[in-house]
């Protein structure tokens, strides 16, 4: 009997996907570079009553014949290179109806240039969230390629997906890339949702002086309010854990470095070439980036004294809550304004409301926070989230905590880079007459750029007396 889908990679993520599939009923054939994970997995996949399900192939063709016309493959190889390689590798052994599925971490870019360079053989470029276990248990699965080609394959990737309701989360959102670029969006959203997390515990931490298992009781609370989400659960649980070697918290032992593989900073880069603010994002994976310079910041302690410093008075934990609780929705809003740039710029009509929902289980970001938004994007998908009823009305009740939060962080040393310009971007976007006439001069001072002015005229230049 035929494979339904193959799988090429055997790692982490194809592992937990190849078992997923299997999981749900479906026969799917496995190949892996290396033919000995490929043994070890089949054999393993024994124990969870599911190597009848698992066809294992130990060369390319062995896995095409495996697999049942027309053929849908998934490659779970580390983006880039690899992932070229292995369209080379499988392409001439496939026919014309086969399809690639490319479900790894691509660069969109990429992901366009390939379903370009597929011409008319399908392809498709699907972003898949949760990590391990959601590949095992259920993702969330943003698909981009042809429509045509994600209905062929939509019944197994809605089985394996996560499920919120009884709604699956695995949906399609255009054409090309754009799979690939909301799942980057989401991982440059999950940066600054991370970030803003780890500035709280900052505030905790140095500001107040809390231990760590405080911190992740408070933590654990928040996760039954407006916060409640999968982030801040294991922020709770990280904060709690003990280290069984030392004794100590976790998070004593664990070096202040953090790691990314650059999909936050796709997401950066992109809203520069869009002209899209996402001043949080951008901050986080900043923040990222200074983290690893420990050496420079052991430096610049020496140098310019200790901080962060105990702040005075007491910060009542509501305060706390309420400043995360605002930060986080001008982060969403920046996030999905982006996405909604990106919609108009490459003509992809991306489903709003489709991606909140798709983002609501299964994945890192997924919280309760996204169903309203899912409703918000519903009313008016172009509409920036801070204006929308609900989200105004929590900015009006809460940007006052985050003012707080951020002046007695400044106050005291404790640096906050996306609470700060979370803030930031709040009171620009309620500043209904700006600084930019400043500029405007400035520029035609130096470069006759010229300007409007308030009564109409344009094409201005100023007094400046430059001869
Ligand atoms: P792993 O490193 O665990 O596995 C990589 C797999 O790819 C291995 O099976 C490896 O085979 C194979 N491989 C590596 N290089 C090549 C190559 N040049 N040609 C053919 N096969 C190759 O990676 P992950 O499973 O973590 O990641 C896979 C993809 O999923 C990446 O794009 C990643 O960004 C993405 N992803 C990962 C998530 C995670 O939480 N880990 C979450 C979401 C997406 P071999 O055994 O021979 O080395």
């Amino acid at each position: 009997e035929k494979a339904e889908i193959g799988l090429i990679g055997l790692g982490t993520m194809g592992a937990a996907l190849a078992s997923n599939i299997a999981d749900n009923g479906f026969r799917v054939a496995v190949w892996n570079r290396t033919t000995e994970v490929t043994r070890k997995f089949h054999a393993d996949s024994d124990e969870e009553d599911l190597a009848e399900q698992i066809v294992p192939t130990e060369s390319l063709e062995d896995l095409v014949a495996a697999v049942a016309e027309p053929r849908a493959i998934i490659l779970m190889v580390p983006a880039g290179d690899p992932v070229d390689q292995q369209i080379a590798a499988l392409r001439p052994l496939l026919g014309p109806d086969d399809m690639i599925i490319d479900a790894g971490n691509a660069n969109f870019h990429d992901t366009n240039r390939r379903a370009r360079d597929a011409g008319d053989l399908p392809y498709l470029g699907i972003g898949v969230s949760g990590g391990e276990e959601g590949a095992r248990f259920g993702p969330s699965i943003m698909g981009g390629g042809k429509r045509e080609y994600w209905d062929r394959v939509a019944h197994i990737l809605r089985a394996i997906a996560a499920d919120h309701q009884g709604e699956a989360c695995a949906t399609w959102m255009g054409e090309e890339g754009a799979g690939h670029f909301v799942k980057a969006v989401h991982n440059g959203i999950e940066y600054a949702d991370m970030q803003m997390i780890a500035e709280v515990y900052g505030m905790m931490r140095d500001g107040l002086g809390m231990d760590a298992a405080a911190i992740g009781d408070i933590f654990g609370r928040w996760n039954d309010g407006v916060l409640q989400s999968y982030l801040i659960e294991i922020s709770g649980k990280v904060a709690k854990a003990v280290d069984p070697e030392s004794g100590q918290p976790m998070l004593e032992v664990i070096v202040d470095a953090a790691g990314q593989k650059g999909t936050g900073r796709w997401t950066a880069i992109e809203a520069q070439h869009l002209a899209a603010p996402i001043p949080a994002i951008e901050a986080a994976v900043v923040a990222r980036n200074l983290s690893s310079r420990r050496d420079e910041r052991a430096a610049g302690e020496a140098l310019f004294g200790p901080a962060p410093e105990r702040i005075a008075k007491d910060l009542p934990m509501e305060m706390l809550e309420g400043a995360l609780i605002a930060g986080k929705i001008l982060c969403y809003a920046q996030g999905f304004a982006m996405i909604s740039a990106a919609s108009k710029q490459f003509g992809w009509d991306l489903p709003l409301p489709e991606i909140a929902k798709v983002w609501r289980a299964g994945c890192i970001i997924r919280s309760t926070m996204l169903d309203d938004m899912a409703w918000a994007l519903g009313e008016d998908p172009n509409r920036n989230l801070m204006f929308a009823g609900y989200f105004a009305d929590h900015l009006k009740t809460h940007h006052r905590a985050l003012r707080r939060v951020v002046s007695l962080a400044a106050r005291n040393g404790i640096a906050m880079p996306a609470l700060a310009s979370g803030l930031a971007y709040f009171d620009t976007m309620r500043t209904a007459r700006g600084t930019a006439n400043m500029i405007q001069g400035q520029r035609d001072f130096f470069g006759a750029h010229g300007f409007e002015r308030f009564d109409g005229r344009s094409g201005q230049h100023g007094p400046w007396g430059r001869g």
